[in-house]
Order: C-alpha cells, then sequence, then structure tokens
C-alpha cells in the first residue's frame, strides 16, 4: 500500500538555512493498516505526512502509493491521486468558513470528473455528513461550528471521494479530552470499514488507539 524507500527532504537547498527535515526515511504501511506517527515539535511529522499526501515532493529516494511509482508520475496525475486516492486532514481544518457544512464537503468532487449533478453531489455530501453525525448542520456556516464540529466536516470532506488512505495531521491538538475520544471514534470507525488511517499526533492516549505507533526523530523514522 504505502512504502517509501531511503526518502530526504531539504527545504531551501542550497541557501545558507539549507534545512534537512527527513532523512533516509523508509516505512512500509500495509493495506488497512491504522497506525499513529508520533515525534517532537519540528521532528519532521507533517514533512512526512505532505509527502505521503502528495502535496510536497522529496529530493531522494521512492515512494511508492498502491503500487505506483510517485516520483515518476505527471502533475495531472498526482493532483488525481490528491483528489482520489489519499484523503487528508490537516492541522487547522483548513476549512472554507464562510461555507456551509455541505459545500465544505462537497469541494473535491468540483476537482473530480464523474461527479453527477448537483443533486447527486449533495446526496453523497448527506450520506458521509450522516456517518459523521453531523447531517443536521448540513446547511450551517463552518464559523459557526465548534471544534470538534468543524473536525468532522474536515474529515467527511477528506472522505467524500472515499480515499483509500486517510492522514490527519494533529487532529486532536485542539481539542477537549472528550472530543478527542469521539473524533478517534470516527478515525476507528473508518478504519474497520477497510481505510488505512494514518494520525500525526503527540497524545499518547491518542498513539495508544493505534495498531501501531511509528517514532519520528530529527528527521529519522526510528
Ligand atoms: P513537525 O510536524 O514534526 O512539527 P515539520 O515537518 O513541520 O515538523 O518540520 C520539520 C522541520 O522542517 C522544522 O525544523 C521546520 O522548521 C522545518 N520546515 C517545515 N516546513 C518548512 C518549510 N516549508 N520551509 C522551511 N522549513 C520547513
Ligand atoms: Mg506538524
Amino acid at each position: 500500500m504505502i512504502e517509501l524507500k531511503n526518502i530526504y527532504k531539504t527545504y531551501h537547498s542550497g541557501k545558507s538555512n539549507e534545512f534537512t527535515a527527513l532523512k533516509d526515511a523508509t516505512l512500509t504501511i500495509e493495506d488497512g493498516e491504522m497506525v499513529a506517527v508520533i515525534g517532537k515539535s519540528g521532528a519532521g511529522k507533517s514533512t512526512l505526512m505532505h509527502i505521503l499526501g502528495c502535496i510536497d515532493d522529496f529530493d531522494k529516494g521512492e515512494y511508492f502509493l498502491n503500487g505506483e511509482d510517485i516520483s515518476k508520475v505527471s502533475e495531472k496525475r498526482r493532483a488525481v491521486i490528491r483528489n482520489k486516492e489519499v484523503g487528508i486532514v490537516l492541522q487547522d481544518f483548513a476549512l472554507v468558513e464562510s461555507y456551509s457544512v455541505a459545500e465544505n464537503v462537497m469541494l473535491p468532487l468540483y476537482f473530480s470528473k464523474h461527479t453527477g449533478n448537483r443533486k447527486a453531489r449533495e446526496q453523497k455530501a448527506m450520506e458521509i455528513l450522516k456517518q459523521m453525525e453531523m447531517e443536521r448542520m448540513a446547511d450551517k456556516k463552518v464559523n459557526k461550528l465548534s471544534g470538534g464540529q468543524k473536525q468532522r466536516v474536515a474529515i467527511a470532506r477528506a472522505m467524500i471521494n472515499e480515499p483509500s488512505v486517510l492522514l490527519a495531521d494533529e487532529p486532536t491538538g485542539a481539542l477537549d479530552v472528550k472530543t478527542s475520544k469521539e473524533i478517534m471514534g470516527i478515525f476507528k470507525e473508518l478504519n474497520e470499514k477497510g481505510t488505512t488511517v494514518i494520525i500525526i499526533t503527540h497524545d499518547m492516549e491518542v498513539a495508544k488507539e493505534c495498531g501501531r505507533v511509528i517514532e519520528i526523530s530529527d528527521g529519522c523514522i526510528l
């Protein structure tokens, strides 16, 4: 499913502020796993996630996603992979605050082909919102929601194209203990239904809920 071989990532290459954020990262994650990635602030967790999610590239090494060699695919194909094969929940939700819940969830559908008319898109959004127990909030503006509700919307948006892998960067970082548990319950449920889930966290309670913990320190996978 996911295979990273000897990946290096350097920011500001060749400049005085050059910084290597990932060093020789090698990692295999099987279909259907639920994995936590832990490490201190600045260890390289988000860098790793951006590479896994094909939203950033790397300098050296190999990355195979579902058998496809990511370093060799076209920019167009990468865009399709980002839209269809991986679902990404970013650290700050990255929702459009002035849009409604349903509009946010439908956004990825506008960037993918063959998603049908507006009615079909709305139906799909309502189905996924139902799974998140958010269907009654569909018409609410995102800026009216609590942190936990926003996180549910972000997960719904990440899942709408039924990706095989769901990546989440510190998804409980801004939430209280009770809400964190609810959100972890959603990730577990999605994992049980077959989605591979990768959660970046520095909360050991969250890591304990995952089937495997990968630790990263100073850009190295331990
Ligand atoms: P983590 O998510 O574990 O806190 P990051 O992957 O965000 O760590 O960052 C790892 C290191 O790379 C940090 O020292 C950070 O300052 C640096 N870094 C991250 N993104 C960039 C960037 N876009 N440009 C320059 N340096 C970066
Ligand atoms: Mg980070």
